[in-house]
């Protein structure tokens, strides 16, 4: 009898949930991966599929979700993540981040297992302050385009919250800044794979705005290690983990256009609704908790994703809308 403890991962089959897989099949432990595969791809994961220490199911926690056995752990990861998907796919968004957490907190409670959310940045919506420390609350716009997404996770912190607080369940709650790597989908419409997609493709590239709004872009390897230690520590409070090393978009692009050596130029489009004009976050509590800081620079990290892109099939670096959605 194999004694491994048990994990359920939720949006397995995502860019973060796919890593995160990776990392606790690594650690030995039993994977039981969930995904109703509509952002997720199961490229992702499929080196997985012949382990007997993981397991994969297709299906929507905002449904009722069953899980056989113990379990001891579970990571809430499902949920769409760039703001071109909660446009298109708004309903599903605030779905998964209050009917699918509401499904999980139950299990947690069923099972007696400790629950992780993946909360973010975006419930601190267009910030006023800057860097964005937990205890600021945030300037959000409920009805605007990235309402959906930021609200559903305001409110996912708000019940887990609550579980924990009235029903003494274990919880731990992240919040995750700009992050990038291997297995972001290249037209999920996020900056890096838009800038590196044009630049593969031989077509301008598009900075929404002037560019000089701020984002901080953390490598996947340095978050999921990040993650890995919140959900080990005794902190429920949320913690923000991303890399404070700030950039404004505009500068970034010119990273991009170096990195990748194209001799397109950039255009500038209209900046999108409630876009936020800076973003960086405040680690302080992730160096104190968690003993936490990424250690991947910007240089190392778009080298290795760029390579990523670089391997894709053609097929689907030419055709932008490839596989856009699986349903
Ligand atoms: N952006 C851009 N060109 C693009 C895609 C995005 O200039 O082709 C900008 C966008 O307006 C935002 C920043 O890049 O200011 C980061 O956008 P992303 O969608 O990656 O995530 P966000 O941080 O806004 O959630």
């Amino acid at each position: 009898m194999t004694s491994r403890k048990r994990i359920l991962i939720t949006g397995a089959a995502g860019f973060l949930g796919s890593h995160l897989c990776d990392r606790f099949i690594k650690e030995d432990f039993h994977v039981i991966a969930m995904d109703n595969l509509i952002t997720g791809d199961l490229r992702n994961i499929e080196h997985l599929f012949k382990l007997e220490n993981f397991e994969f199911y297709n299906h929507d926690v905002s449904k009722y979700v069953y899980v056989s056995g113990d379990l001891d752990y579970i990571l809430h990861f499902a949920s769409p993540a760039s703001p071109i998907d909660y446009l298109k796919i708004p309903i599903q968004t605030l779905k998964v981040g209050s009917l699918g957490i509401h499904n999980l907190l139950g299990l947690a409670r069923a099972k007696k297992s400790r629950l992780l959310i993946a909360s973010t940045s975006e419930v601190y919506g267009d910030p006023t302050v800057n860097p964005q420390p937990e205890e600021y609350w945030g300037n959000v716009n409920p009805v605007g385009p990235r309402g959906v997404y930021d609200e559903a996770k305001r409110f996912q912190e708000a019940i887990t919250m609550a579980y924990h607080t009235f029903h003494g369940l274990e919880t731990r709650i992240v919040r995750i800044f700009n992050t990038y790597g291997p297995r972001m989908r290249l037209n999920d419409g996020r900056v890096l794979p838009a800038f590196i997609g044009q630049a593969i493709r031989g077509e301008d590239l598009t900075v929404f705005g002037d560019g000089s709004q701020t984002r901080s872009f953390c490598y996947v390897d340095d978050l999921v290690e990040g993650i890995y230690r919140l959900l080990f520590s005794d902190y429920a409070q949320p913690v923000n983990i991303g890399n404070p090393d700030k950039i404004t978009i505009k500068e970034f692009c010119e990273e991009i256009i170096k990195l990748t050596g194209t001799n397109q130029k950039i255009i500038y489009t209209e900046l999108p609704t409630d876009d936020p004009k800076q973003r960086q976050p405040d680690i302080s509590k992730a160096k104190a908790i968690l003993n936490w800081e990424p250690k991947v620079s910007r240089a190392e990290g778009l080298k290795i994703t760029y390579d990523y892109f670089k391997s894709l099939p053609e097929q689907e670096i030419m055709h932008k809308d490839f596989k856009y959605y699986n349903k």
